[in-house]
């Protein structure tokens, strides 16, 4: 690896954060847990238990989804976030993977990769971000001048991983990098954020896949109905009788409790 690669992990702090959306879901009901720097922490938990909402706040991208934090909120490297948008956000050193491999599909495999580093004006260490791109990822190497969109799911999971590495980010976030994916892919797309990691950048992981991110993590947060129900080291959640029944069966948590659980009125109240 070139050694300006090397990477100083960003600390993020999510401090009692409750967030609205439109005035009236709440989604998130105060939640805490920390990111420490050069860590891999995964966000596990059912569907519609706030996971994304935490990943948009980290990253500036409430307001596009009519999101607002009315209480806590989030530090990073210890200086709050406020009300710092995307771009701002990238520039200090936050990037993202948003579920769905949102790539540029009419643009090429090079052209996405260069969006990535809009924000650098450093010739030299784009290159090299470019450069491990394309060690991470062998299977790029040959298709940069294709059109992304005709790339292979897996392949479009590797190059929206790619392009937000192209940012040199301090923290990446990860938003169901495994989803839809083959077994082979699956294992390839870990051992990459892995070999990330093992390079600095602090990894902040939302999965379906439960026992694939807390193999690989450091720590576990389980979130239920815009909560925390469990924090703790990755190793200890995996041996929890109430993880293993809930989240490492197969199934994926109790989908419909959490939605009844929304649709009720927020009383303020545990849910
Ligand atoms: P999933 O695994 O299904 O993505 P999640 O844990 O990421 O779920 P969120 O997407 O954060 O959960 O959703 C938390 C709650 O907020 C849910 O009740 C969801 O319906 C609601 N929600 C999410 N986005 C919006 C939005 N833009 N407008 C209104 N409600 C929203």
């Amino acid at each position: 690896m070139a050694p300006e690669e090397r990477i100083a992990g960003a600390s993020l702090e999510v401090r009692d954060l409750a967030v609205v959306y439109s005035d009236v879901i709440h989604a998130l009901r105060g939640v805490t847990f920390s990111v420490p720097g050069g860590s891999i922490v995964a966000l596990l938990g059912a569907n519609g238990a706030g996971k994304t909402t935490v990943l948009r706040a980290a990253t500036g991208l409430l307001p596009m989804h009519r999101g607002r934090t009315v209480r806590g909120g989030i530090e990073l490297d210890g200086t709050p976030l406020g009300r710092r948008g995307a771009v701002d956000l990238v520039r200090a050193g936050v990037a993202q993977v948003m579920e769905g491999r949102r790539i540029f599909a009419p643009l090429t495999v090079e052209e996405n990769l260069r969006t990535g580093a809009f924000s650098r004006t450093d010739r030299t260490a784009v290159a090299a971000s470019r450069d491990r791109v394309l060690e991470l990822f062998p299977d790029l190497r040959g298709r940069l001048d294709d059109v992304a969109g005709y790339l292979s799911g897996g392949q479009q999971q590797m190059l929206a991983i790619g392009r937000a590495l192209m940012a040199g980010p301090r923290l990446l976030v990860l938003d169901e990098p495994s989803l839809g994916l083959a077994p082979l892919m699956v294992r390839q797309i870990r051992d990459a954020i892995v070999a990330i990691n093992e390079a600095g950048t602090t990894v902040l992981l939302v999965e379906q896949n439960a026992r694939m991110a807390l193999a690989i993590a450091d720590r576990g947060v389980v979130m239920a109905t815009g909560r925390v129900a469990l924090d703790g080291p990755a190793d200890a959640l995996l041996a929890d009788p109430q993880v293993q029944a809930s989240y490492l069966g197969g199934t994926v948590g109790e989908p419909l409790p959490d939605a009844v659980a929304q649709a009720l009125p927020d009383t303020g109240e545990p849910a």
